[in-house]
């Protein structure tokens, strides 16, 4: 095969390679390698394609078949603005072609075609995140027939074939074909043979134990399994061999033309009849449609079986497994569609990545494609339905950019929400059902609680948590209400990272005595939800670990709290000078039982939990940070012995200097127990240093130079004015 081309490539854009940043893969592909060579990556797929040991190879069909689909689809949708796009041919079909005696099976396509750019682009240069993310699947136990959810689906031709050639043309190119035989290298060339005229071929030399893919009834049946529901006529081209008449002279004539499939009439004319005849065997190729094109939701749904909704779904979702649920419905009056909505029973493995296609809903306009990529159609929180909509109101012709402001579609979308949460609702009266659902999308549920007012309480009735009295079982905010002793009025939460760094908060301690369930909210999302979510059916929801919290004391109970108020006001005012601007203030606290204190946050800034989930983020503006960050009040617990000594301390001379040094451990100690972040490590682990070589009885004389502890000593802060030892000694 003659490489054009590549050379001259190879030259011209090097200079412009010089001058732009911007390279192109086009370029960087002719200019690094010759032949140009796949990613490492996609090399890497294309060997564990061929070499793994897979039986299930049939899958390749419908990718090939779902490629030519698309490239269909693209084409219809630029013809519907410019009709001159099928000047190069009106018929959209698929076709199948077996060679037996070439042992090639082709799938030919009148789509849209490639360039040679795309050629490049498409098939090998340009990485995907779904070609890594395969490969990791694979080794974790994933089915290779999983491979079209990752977007790679056009190389499961090497199952079957070990060289492959796409033939392709593209409107706007010459035509071209493109092979690899695997190895890590690809050639293009250009294509002078018989003109595809527009669309692809791809054409598998097949393997030899797989030439089972060339027999008539093999290809039928994996069609039938696999492509039912495509929406373009997918043709078998079908050899026959007829014995016909021929008379003598013009056989020869007629052996030229062998592809038409003219079996001619023998006339009665009394002329002919004198002529001597023969009978030959003559090939003929028919063209079988093999799947029913009427689109299933334009049928009733009464008259579709459950086996059929599986297989259209797994047609458009190239999903391996069954939906979880689905809704197939039509909307009349004022406005006309129809609709099937599946629910996968997976996220995808790229659920939340943001350059993504937002949705997985089709928009079709009176039975004809116009886009999978129509943002407006759902909103992102539900960008994990798949499934179709067809319109009988919106414009044939219209585009991408008139679809984002268009009413009709506002009023589609309204309904399609409307009809999503329906079907989550209808998913919930199954426990089973639900959990998968829920391990899957309950992400999803509480953004849309976050973004989307309307339907927030519909779906706060989905939100299930973890919680102090839950158990192993998740939670609804009703079975919460069910189990609220009489005097309770509000719902309570705490926020943190996992379960176990919040089961045993002291923030819980009260709420737990007073028999108070408090939920889990242990999910970073659920930081954001809670801010929009303010109460469910008319119950307040209330942090456990912000400011204002009520617990719903009695009469004794509110006048002790005032007594130790007045009581502890010294000792608080003490710890606030001592702290300084670490804190807002030192109150008495009400919701600690056994803890000496607890950092609590402002009701409206952010919480421990969402101070850690901001500083994550590290690109984000740190002016904002400023002003959220949680504007600490420490809270201290009369009834706890440190607190009480610590009083009397105080209460003895206001300017001890030990005290400074142990208030400074307990506030450092109450961050890391209220979630927060130490912001001077060093100096808490000096502090703790000084506490263990205390209860090691070792002077503070005694280490220097000798022990292994000396590194850390010689980080430490000077102590404070009255130095260790008198520390000690009032410590005792
Ligand atoms: P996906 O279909 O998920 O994009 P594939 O690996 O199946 O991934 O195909 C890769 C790309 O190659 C397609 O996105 C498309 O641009 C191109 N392609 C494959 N087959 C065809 C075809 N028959 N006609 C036009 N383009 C095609
Ligand atoms: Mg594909």
């Amino acid at each position: 095969m003659e490489s054009v081309d590549w050379g001259k490539g190879r030259e011209i854009r090097s200079s412009s390679l010089l001058q732009e940043p911007g390279v192109d893969v086009w370029t960087s592909a002719c200019i690094l390698t010759y032949p140009p060579a796949f990613t490492a990556e996609i090399s890497q797929l294309m060997s564990l394609i061929i070499n793994t040991f897979y039986s299930n190879k049939e899958i390749f069909l419908r990718e090939l078949i779902s490629n030519a689909s698309d490239a269909l689809d693209k084409i219809r949708y630029l013809s519907l603005t410019d009709s001159s796009q099928l000047d190069s041919g009106k018929d959209l079909f698929i076709r199948i072609i077996p060679d037996k005696e070439n042992k090639t099976l082709t799938i030919r396509d009148a789509g849209i075609g490639m360039t040679k750019a795309d050629l490049v682009n498409n098939l090998g240069t340009i990485a995907k995140s779904g070609t890594k993310a395969f490969m990791e699947a694979l080794q974790s136990g994933a089915d290779i027939s999983m491979i079209g959810q990752f977007g790679v689906g056009f190389y499961s031709a090497y199952l079957v074939a070990d060289r492959v050639q796409v033939i392709t043309k593209h409107n706007d190119d010459e035509q071209y074909i493109w092979e690899s035989a695997a190895g890590g290298s690809f050639t293009i060339t250009p294509d002078e043979s018989s003109s595809l005229g527009r669309g692809t071929a791809i054409r598998l030399y097949l393997k030899e134990d797989q030439l089972e893919y060339l027999e008539e009834r093999r290809i039928k049946e994996v069609v039938k399994k696999h492509s039912e529901f495509i929406n373009y006529p997918i043709e078998l081209e079908i050899v026959k061999e007829v014995e016909e008449e021929v008379e003598d002279d013009e056989e020869e004539k007629k052996d030229e033309d062998k592809d038409e499939t003219k079996i001619e009439e023998v006339e009665d004319d009394e002329e002919k009849k004198d002529k001597k005849k023969k009978k030959v065997k003559k090939q003929t190729t028919e063209e079988e449609v093999l799947n029913k094109t009427k689109p299933i939701w334009t049928r009733n749904p009464e008259e579709i079986k459950e086996e059929e909704y599986h297989a259209f779904y797994k047609a458009i979702s190239n999903d391996w497994e069954d939906s979880l649920a689905y809704k197939h419905f039509s909307v009349e009056g004022q406005l006309e569609f129809r609709a099937i909505l599946f629910v996968p029973r997976r996220a995808p493995f790229d659920l939340f990545e943001m350059r993504k296609k937002r949705n997985n809903i089709k928009l079709y306009v009176r039975r004809v494609f116009i886009t999978d990529d129509c943002e407006d159609l759902i909103p992102e929180w539900l960008s994990f339905v798949k499934g179709i909509v067809d319109s009988e109101d919106l414009p044939l012709n219209i585009s991408r950019e008139m679809l984002q402001q268009n009413k009709i579609l506002k009023v589609i979308r309204k309904n399609l929400v409307k009809k999503c949460i329906e079907l989550f609702t209808e998913i919930s009266e199954d426990k089973e059902k639900f959990k998968t659902f829920h391990e899957a999308f309950g992400k999803n549920i509480k953004l849309g609680v976050h973004e989307d007012s309307t339907n927030r309480n519909k779906l706060a009735e989905l939100l299930r948590f973890n919680s102090t009295k839950s158990g192993e079982e998740l939670t609804s905010f009703k079975d919460y209400i069910t189990r609220m002793p009489e005097k309770q009025k509000n719902i309570y939460y705490i926020t943190g990272e996992s379960k176990a760094a919040v089961e045993h908060s002291p923030f819980l301690e009260v709420l737990k005595k007073k028999g108070f369930e408090v939920l889990y909210l242990v999910d970073p999302i659920d930081e954001y939800m809670i801010q929009q979510l303010k109460d469910y059916e008319g119950k307040k929801l209330q942090s456990a670990t912000k400011e204002g919290l009520e617990l719903e004391e009695d009469e004794d109970e509110k006048k002790k709290f005032e007594e130790e108020k007045a009581a502890f006001e010294a000792l608080g005012k003490a710890m606030k000078d001592i702290l300084g601007d670490r804190v807002e203030k030192v109150t008495v606290s009400n919701r600690i039982v056994d803890a000496p204190c607890v950092l609590v946050t402002g009701q409206f800034g952010w919480s421990a939990n969402m101070e850690r989930i901001m500083k994550a983020q590290a690109l984000r503006d740190s002016s904002m940070s400023a002003y959220m960050a949680s504007k600490k009040t420490m809270e201290i617990n009369p009834q706890n012995p440190i607190i009480r000594s610590l009083k009397s301390k105080v209460e003895a001379d206001k300017n001890d200097k030990t005290v400074k040094d142990l208030v400074f451990l307990l506030f450092e100690t109450s961050l890391l127990q209220s979630g927060f972040n130490l912001e001077d490590p060093s100096g808490f682990a000096s502090r703790i240093h000084r506490m263990i070589k205390l209860g090691l009885s070792i002077d503070d004389d005694e280490e220097v130079g000798e022990s292994g502890d000396g590194a850390i000593d010689e980080d430490m802060p000077p102590l404070e004015e009255g130095g260790a030892e008198s520390k000690m000694e009032e410590v005792d």
